[in-house]
């Protein structure tokens, strides 16, 4: 097979349609957009009130995954690809995906604008500061940490507990160093001394309330009841009671508003938002779901990690803001099949040393089958006829696809091989036609996985037992506390958010396949009340990553013409 050049040489070499051409095609009238050069724009905040949850017209296509590596399976390809593939047929699609965050970009990861011929274009300026919606969002962040500290240094009601201040400081950036800080040193000009830590802003809780926001009155709703710290009566103090909200929303002003550009063909997309789909709902903004649905035939979006933590997010969190998706496409791969596959066998003490190496590899990917078929239960137990997409990888074989295929034609589910990464849209026809007809039949008995007025603990038994697969639900002490407090505060009727690891389906990063005989463990709980979720920790959450020994910023370098190379 041919190489397929880099990521940055697809994107630096590709040809641009205008993006008013691109506002036109997904019907935004010329005033409808900001231009923001020749390659984006910003809707405006009058189209983005026109075209609401009530308007909407379009079929919402969710993309998410089996139970990834850490490499990731490709949902962003298959998304972009998708909805380049969807133009393909003629059709009216429009991808909306998350916006990067710069962390990632120099650690390990790399970009996340797509790859291969499926981007989403200019992927150096998507990667790299873009429209400036997240610099906003630390930026508003750090005004509501300055403002909490003034309060406390200017001794002011309600008299905030320096030990009860559970507001960070946020960065767009990965900083292993920052993430236990004094400040408030030097002396009682300084401030008032106290310990605290630093955010990635992804994993600010400003990120997900822009996430949720749908116009600015919704905004400043959600920002002035957000929880910064306790008084010394124990009692919660909000964003309102410092007297921040109006400024913090006015730094938010722009960031609400969706980001228009364009896929390698010329598929219009809306890059905005960069939840954490942990310890939040991890999609992309639900105003540029709705926006998008209300102008275009099909919308294609994606879900955070595997289906356990971002599909059930999008289920039992987004699509309550009238965002039912009407197909869900599930993407594989043969390497995580194997992954999963390798580690079920030398579990169950299956390996034989007489397999030849090929032997063996066929009968990992078919044990692995059994991660992707819990997957496929839990999506259809919530309503959907899944359709599979296989992302070929350039060294997968025929062999091994053709096995892929049929499992699924024996289990009765639709699936196609997806060669978007190198073959673009054409690639994806297969798929798309699948996800297409899968849409227009829609998911009329789609239902989240519980009812808001079910208690706290029996919404997250019905999530560990439906859709993880547990026995059920350990609350430790400290969470037994936790609940009683929400309860209390009157916080038990909102949506739970899981923060779990992605790399198994249960607790355990290690137990890969499908997990049995376990239970979830649950140890803290905490509102995310800006935008309306309890979190439930069932271990440790890495809010600010560190960079590895050998960081993706060591290759990133830029031209004399500014042209960015190594993303
Ligand atoms: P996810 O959104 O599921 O995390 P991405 O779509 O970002 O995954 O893909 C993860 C990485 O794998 C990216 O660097 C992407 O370019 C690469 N990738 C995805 N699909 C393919 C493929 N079919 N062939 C080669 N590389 C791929
Ligand atoms: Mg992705």
């Amino acid at each position: 097979l041919e190489e397929i050049p880099s990521d940055a040489e697809i994107s630096n070499g590709a040809s641009y349609r205008p993006i008013e051409d691109i506002a036109r095609d997904l019907g935004l009238e010329a005033d409808e957009i900001e231009r923001l050069g020749s390659t984006k724009a910003k809707v405006t905040h009058d189209a983005v009130q026109r075209h609401t949850a009530e308007s909407r017209d379009g079929k919402l296509i969710l993309v998410t995954a089996m139970t990834p590596t850490r490499a990731g399976e490709g949902k962003t390809v298959t998304t972009v690809g998708l909805g380049q593939a969807l133009g393909e047929l003629g059709e009216d699609g429009l991808v909306a995906v998350r916006q990067p965050s710069l962390g990632p970009i120099f650690g390990i990861k790399g970009g996340a604008a797509g790859g291969g011929y499926s981007q989403v274009i200019p992927m150096d300026d998507i990667n790299v500061h873009f429209t400036g919606d997240i610099h906003a969002i630390t930026v508003a962040h750090n005004l509501i940490a300055a403002m909490v500290d003034n309060h406390l240094h200017q001794d002011q009601e309600p008299r905030i507990d320096p030990g009860e201040v559970v507001w960070p400081r946020a960065l767009d950036m990965n900083d292993r160093a920052l993430r236990n800080v004094v400040v408030g040193l030097g002396g009682s000009v300084n401030g008032v001394p106290r310990e605290s830590e630093f955010l990635i802003t992804a994993a600010s809780e400003l990120m997900a309330v822009v996430g949720m926001a749908t116009d600015i009155p919704d905004l400043k709703t959600r920002i002035g009841r957000v929880i910064v710290a306790h008084d010394v009566d124990g009692e919660p103090v909000t964003v309102d009671d410092l007297g921040a909200t109006g400024a913090v929303a006015a730094v938010l002003r722009d960031a609400i508003r969706p980001n228009l550009v364009q896929t390698l063909e010329g598929t219009p997309a809306f890059i905005h938002g960069g939840p954490f789909a942990n310890i939040a709902h991890g999609t992309n903004t639900i105003v540029a779901d709705q926006v998008g649905l209300s102008l275009a035939d099909y919308v294609v979006t994606e879900a955070g990690f595997g289906a356990d933590l971002g599909a059930e997010k999008f289920f039992d969190i987004v699509s309550r803001h009238d965002l039912e998706p009407d197909a869900v496409v599930l993407v594989v791969t043969v390497r995580a099949l194997k992954h999963h596959g390798e580690h079920i066998l030398e579990t169950d003490g299956d390996v034989s040393d007489a397999m030849t190496p090929g032997d063996r590899s066929l009968e990992a990917l078919e044990a692995g089958f059994a991660n992707l078929d819990h997957h496929l239960d839990v999506l259809e137990h919530v309503g959907f006829d899944p359709v599979v997409a296989i992302n070929r990888f350039p060294d997968d074989s025929e062999a091994d696809l053709e096995a892929v295929r049929a499992h699924c034609r024996e289990r009765g589910v639709t699936a196609a091989v997806s060669d978007v990464y190198r073959n673009g849209g054409e690639g994806g026809v297969e798929l798309a036609r699948a996800a297409r007809d899968a849409a227009d039949r829609g998911a009329p008995d789609f239902e989240p996985l519980y009812d808001l007025e079910d208690s706290l603990e029996a919404k997250l038994e019905t999530v560990a037992t439906e859709v993880y697969g547990a026995d059920g639900v350990d609350f430790t002490k400290g969470a037994r506390s936790d609940l009683e407090e929400l309860a209390e505060q009157g916080f038990d009727d909102l949506p739970v958010c899981i923060s779990k690891v992605p790399s198994s389906l249960s607790d355990d990063p290690t137990a890969l396949g499908v997990p049995t005989d376990w239970t979830l463990t649950v140890r803290r709980l905490y509102p995310s009340a800006g935008p309306g979720f309890v979190v439930a920790l069932t271990g440790d959450v890495m809010t600010m990553p560190g960079l590895p020994s050998e960081p993706a910023a060591k290759e990133i370098d830029v031209k004399p013409d500014g042209t960015i190379t190594g993303l």
